[in-house]
């Protein structure tokens, strides 16, 4: 028999590689160390009526890679959030919506008293903008920290600090916006283009489903590699294995020294602080750091994340300060009001090395589903080149 084709680490990236053998007519032997698939897309069934994702993370259907899975959003039962975000103000809440999907919130969007009318216009030239230009080359675009574009753009203080700072802090998992610019133009064109998404039962249904239509390959859980050697694995239980090629792209370098970090807690209540599948940003003017910075009802985005009627709700607070759920709940409390007493912790991720930032970086290789994916499909292309 043919030594086989290793692909170490089965998340999205190995995933990705496996599919692009598979449909070259190879086959991939997938290790995994953990007792899983889906690396950082894990979702667990926690009480028989939960179900929470390994911190809060959602899916952007118009990431070139997963538009080219067809049946994805029929297969993997995709649930929208709302487009736009509802923003929790020092004056009370707003929401900033897209008005087109939205038109009963245009008024609110367009006159709302989060920025100035030229901030909204600004919204929409720059949408205008990144859409007329491709993907990889937004992100090949050397433009400095996010930060400093959004500035550079003239959008007022206002809308940055209220709006841009909290929604995108949530993605990049950096409270100061240090990201690359680049990285935040590819992410606004595709947030322009499809809502976000989250499978209706939990985001780790995207690593079983790709996982599902492997034909021929096999994945190996539970077994960690210790080292690779040109062609040749070494498990940790110190058994060696010769294979054809080795995938190791998969697992992402781990030398960078600044990580994206968060906490999410998971709460259940008898009833969702908001109503509608808004995601709510923390726009308070008093944001010490530790503070919430998001927070989403995700049984208001689909019923199947809580099966017994009530609502589950996921609080983020970016950064590597370690924040008590005592904290979060005060904080909510001021913003959603009494009703959040009754709320119960369900659990507490702390993920302190979510990702390598993007910082400095003018490359595809995002820290994104889109990066892992198009990371491990070229891993495969660059493999079987060789064979
Ligand atoms: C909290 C959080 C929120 C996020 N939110 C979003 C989001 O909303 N949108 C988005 O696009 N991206 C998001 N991301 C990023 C996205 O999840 C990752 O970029 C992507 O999942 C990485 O996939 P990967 O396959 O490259 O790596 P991983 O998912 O880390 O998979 C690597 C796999 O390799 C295995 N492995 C590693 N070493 C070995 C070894 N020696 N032997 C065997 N197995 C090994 C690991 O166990 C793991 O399963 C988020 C990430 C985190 C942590």
């Amino acid at each position: 028999m043919a030594a086989p084709i290793v692909i170490v680490g089965a998340g999205l990236s190995g995933l990705a590689a496996a599919l692009e053998l598979e449909a070259a007519g190879e086959s991939a032997l997938m290790i995994e160390s953990q007792d899983f698939i889906g690396g950082k897309l894990e979702t667990t069934l926690v009480e028989d009526a939960y179900r929470l994702d390994r911190g809060f993370q959602v899916l952007l259907p118009a990431y070139p890679e997963l538009h080219r899975f067809e049946a994805l959003s029929t297969d993997l039962d995709l649930r929208m959030f709302n487009s736009g975000a509802r923003l929790e103000t020092d004056a009370g809440s707003l929401v900033m919506a897209n008005p087109l999907e939205h038109p009963t919130h245009a008024f609110e969007t367009a006159f709302g008293s989060f920025g100035t009318l030229k901030d909204k216009l600004l919204i929409l030239k720059l949408q205008l903008q990144v859409r007329s230009q491709e993907p990889d080359a937004l992100l090949s675009s050397a433009s400095g920290s996010t930060r400093r574009f959004l500035e550079n753009y003239g959008f007022s203080e206002t809308i940055i600090e209220k709006f841009f700072r909290p929604f995108f802090a949530g993605i990049f998992l950096e409270r100061e916006l240090e990201t690359e610019a680049g990285f935040f133009k590819y992410l606004f064109r595709m947030f322009g283009s499809s809502r976000v998404a989250v499978p209706a039962k939990g985001v780790q249904e995207l690593p079983l489903w790709m996982a599902n239509r492997l034909k021929r390959s096999e994945i190996r859980l539970s077994t960690r590699v210790r080292s690779v050697s040109g062609n040749s694995v070494e498990f940790e239980d110190g058994r060696k294995t010769e294979a054809r090629a080795v995938i190791t792209e998969t697992a992402p370098p781990n030398d960078r020294s600044a990580f994206g970090a968060v906490t999410s807690f998971w709460f259940s209540a008898p009833e969702p602080p908001f109503e509608g599948a808004w995601l709510s940003l923390n726009s308070r003017s008093q944001r010490p750091v530790g503070s919430l910075n998001h927070l989403a009802i995700l049984s208001n985005v689909s019923r199947d994340y809580a099966l017994k009627g009530d609502a589950l709700i996921c609080a983020s607070v970016v950064g590597h300060e370690v924040t008590s759920p005592a904290n979060v709940r005060d904080q909510a409390e001021a913003i959603y009001g009494g009703s959040v007493k009754s709320w119960r912790l369900l659990r507490e991720d702390r993920i302190f090395k979510a990702f390598p930032l993007y910082l400095q970086r003018h490359d595809s290789d995002t820290p994104s589903q889109q990066g892992a994916l198009a990371r491990g499909r070229a891993a495969a292309r660059n493999v079987l080149k060789r064979l």
